[in-house]
């Protein structure tokens, strides 16, 4: 394993959605038992880093309390559209993160593809997001990418924002303090077992090259 190598490890929603969820969405809910046994393998794991997509209700009632037993931290990526929603965190546990010693980045406004971006769009998702977050957690700094898409013009328009980290969904590990940290999302067919193999288990060299240069290609499209 290179020095400087971060494993970073991003959920999304645990037990049952309190909400209407789509088939894309239904991929990355896993059970809450799942939760704390893939938890208890990654507390073992030297630099990882957790973190939370979307904002569902469950990151608090079911992933705080896991976390917090185990003594970990995460970043918590909220969506600020559906911020008090059914199903959705409220405002109070977002604002609450902070003193249970979480950080909370931004997810964008409404769960949109961040490509190609109108001027309109990159506004809201960007700028007025960030401020409603911003409004309940304190300074928001980070972003991760909403369905992991981006281009170009999406990473210049963070930069130009003043963003100092972005999070993917890019499945290889990333570089201590890199401003672009690939994640690897759990979905509900992966198990302590997978993320190991997937996450820690350093790929063949062949696989590792074949991942960066995707990665490449998607920040020059
Ligand atoms: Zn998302």
């Amino acid at each position: 394993m290179a020095r400087g190598d971060v494993r970073n490890i991003c959920f999304h929603g645990i037990g049952t959605p309190g909400r209407t969820i789509d088939d894309d969405e239904a991929r990355y809910w896993i059970t809450a038992d799942e939760y704390l046994r893939i938890l208890d393998e990654i507390a073992t794991w030297p630099a990882t880093v957790v973190s939370f997509d979307d904002g569902n209700a469950s990151d608090v009632e079911i992933g705080l309390p896991g976390l917090l037993e185990r003594g970990l931290t995460a970043t918590f990526f909220v969506l600020a559209g559906r911020l008090d929603t059914p199903g959705s965190l409220t405002s109070q546990q977002v604002a609450g993160l902070g003193a249970a010693g979480m950080r909370v980045g931004s997810h964008g406004m409404d769960h949109v593809s961040w490509r190609a971006m109108t001027a309109e769009v990159r506004r809201r998702e960007l700028v007025e997001a960030r401020d409603v977050i911003a409004a309940v957690a304190g300074e928001v700094t980070e972003a991760a990418l909403p369905r992991g898409q981006y281009d170009r013009g999406t990473l210049r328009s963070l930069r130009e924002l003043g963003y100092t980290a972005v999070h993917t969904s890019d499945r290889r590990l990333a570089t201590d303090g890199a401003w672009l940290r690939p994640r690897f999302s759990v979905t509900r067919h992966d198990t302590p077992q997978t993320l190991v193999q997937a996450a820690l288990v350093p790929p063949p060299v062949h696989r590792r090259v074949a991942l960066e240069a995707k990665g490449l290609l998607k920040r020059w499209r």
